[in-house]
């Protein structure tokens, strides 16, 4: 197939009319643009026909089942043809079969709402929690706490809530009440090595920033369970223990942001199950439907969903908020068939298994290469921090980073790196193969990353 295909006008054409995500002008106009066809597993190849071994499931941590997966496609397609669409409060096979379901997985939550998009489903937790302190607090209590390096999507009131300086760069004025607290790097921790119970101490930070704030007026925290696209941070223990009695002393939401870890990516099937920690609101999106329709769900306990039914005589006490694509089949049937793909395929055994094993040959490649400042992740999902000096921890610029990337790009392995977050910490390699991958495929990662740290220096 990608042989038949022009070649040189679609690049021309692609130069011509398409403005991609998160790219420089100056750097496409003097780029040859990369534009994949087709593929199969986790392997993907371009128009001019090389295959790449994709270790980032379609760029960002989406395509986790990998590619041409019949199950999802075959169910996506049978649903559109037997009813595409219908939204307005109106009911639909999918939805309920992939909520009843998605619930099963998520013992203490109770309801879930549709969209389309990561940024759509945080924006709709930040709607739910100010409209409770509408409810119940006077309209008071509206502020959101968010973690600095944790990123909430990209519309301006997700950006509001964003930890990560660049992305937020020239788009302000911001949406109000929105406040940061630190974050929980054991790795750039600002307590001196060997800190005891710093988990406690990064989460008792929330707490002065929220006493700061003047607690009638804070009505929830939002984080990622695992800092993704901020450089890949795991809390260290006692972190979520120490967060929930904040969250309970205050009368704070507990909002988790599993865009990215939700649905397996981690080896169970959401990022916050590793830690002992009872959300109030769960988003996710990225691995909802595998990439093979665009879905995102807003879940929330029973309680949440009880407040918004706190005086029935008020006509606006009820969640005033639609989506239009929120009614759209696709997405509830690939989540279903996802769903159900992953159990009968054991799926998050195989990630724990690639996970241990993947970490292991990363650790390996720490030892042999002092560019590796740290590797960490959970499951799937690891980064490997890249410094100038194992000392001073001195990152290495985007430049060392983007050059590593570049080395495995050419080597046919795709692997991902935090994309213009900071000013100062774009030195974080990011590898999230498919949740399917095998030992032979993360060999090949593996190799390609051993190869380019033979070239790249810091
Ligand atoms: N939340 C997290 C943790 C993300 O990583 C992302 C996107 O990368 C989003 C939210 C936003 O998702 P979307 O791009 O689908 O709006």
């Amino acid at each position: 197939m990608a042989q038949s295909l022009d070649a040189a006008q679609l690049i021309a054409d692609d130069k011509k009319y398409v403005w991609h995500h998160l790219t420089q002008h100056k750097v496409f106009e003097k780029s040859d643009p990369t534009i994949f066809v087709e593929g199969k597993g986790m392997r993907i190849k371009d128009i001019h026909g090389k295959e790449y071994l994709d270790a980032v499931s379609g760029g960002v941590w989406t395509v986790n089942l990998g590619y041409a997966n019949e199950t999802l496609a075959k169910a996506v397609s049978d649903q559109l043809m037997q009813l595409c669409y219908f939204a307005n409060g109106y009911g639909n096979i999918p939805t309920i079969q992939f909520s009843k379901k998605l619930i099963e997985k998520m013992p203490g939550m109770s309801r879930v709402y549709l969209s389309n998009s990561g940024s759509e489903a945080n924006e709709k937790a930040f709607k739910i929690v100010r409209q409770i302190s509408q409810l119940k607090h006077g309209g008071k209590k509206y502020k959101v706490v968010y973690r600095n390096r944790d990123y909430h999507g990209t519309t301006i009131t997700t950006l509001s809530a964003c930890g990560q300086e660049e992305r937020k760069n020239q788009y302000g004025p911001f949406t109000p009440g929105f406040v940061e607290f630190p974050a929980c790097s054991a790795y750039r921790s600002p307590y001196p090595a060997g800190t005891a119970n710093l988990g406690e101490k990064f989460a008792r930070e929330l707490e002065t920033v929220v006493q700061k704030e003047d607690p009638d007026t804070v009505g929830a925290v939002i984080i990622e369970p695992i800092t993704a696209g901020g450089g890949v941070i795991v809390p260290p223990e006692g972190y979520y223990e120490t967060l929930t009695e904040i969250c309970k002393k205050y009368g704070l939401l507990l909002i988790i942001d599993e865009v990215v870890c939700g649905l397996g990516r981690t080896g169970k099937w959401f990022g916050y199950q590793h830690f002992n920690v009872k959300p109030d609101i769960v988003t996710m999106a990225k691995g909802v439907a595998a990439g093979y329709a665009p879905i995102s769900c807003t879940v929330t306990t029973e309680e949440v969903f009880q407040d918004f039914i706190a005086d029935p005589s008020d006509r606006d006490s009820y969640f005033r908020d639609i989506s239009t694509f929120g009614g759209c089949t696709a997405g509830p049937a690939a989540g279903y068939a996802n769903i159900n793909y992953m159990e009968e395929h054991n799926v998050l055994d195989n990630v724990v298994k690639m996970g241990d094993y993947l970490m292991d040959g990363l650790k390996a490649l720490e030892k042999k290469y002092e560019i590796i400042g740290d590797v960490r992740g959970k499951g799937l999902f690891c980064g490997l921090e890249l410094v100038k000096n194992r000392t001073t921890k001195e990152p290495v610029s985007e430049a060392v980073a983007g050059a590593v990337v570049g080395e495995c790009m050419k080597q046919g392995v795709i692997i991902g790196k935090t994309s213009r977050c900071f000013r100062e910490l774009n030195n974080t390699l990011c590898l999230a193969p498919a949740l399917i991958a095998t030992t032979a495929e993360i060999d090949e990662i593996l190799k390609a990353l051993d190869n380019a740290f033979q070239v790249v220096k810091a």
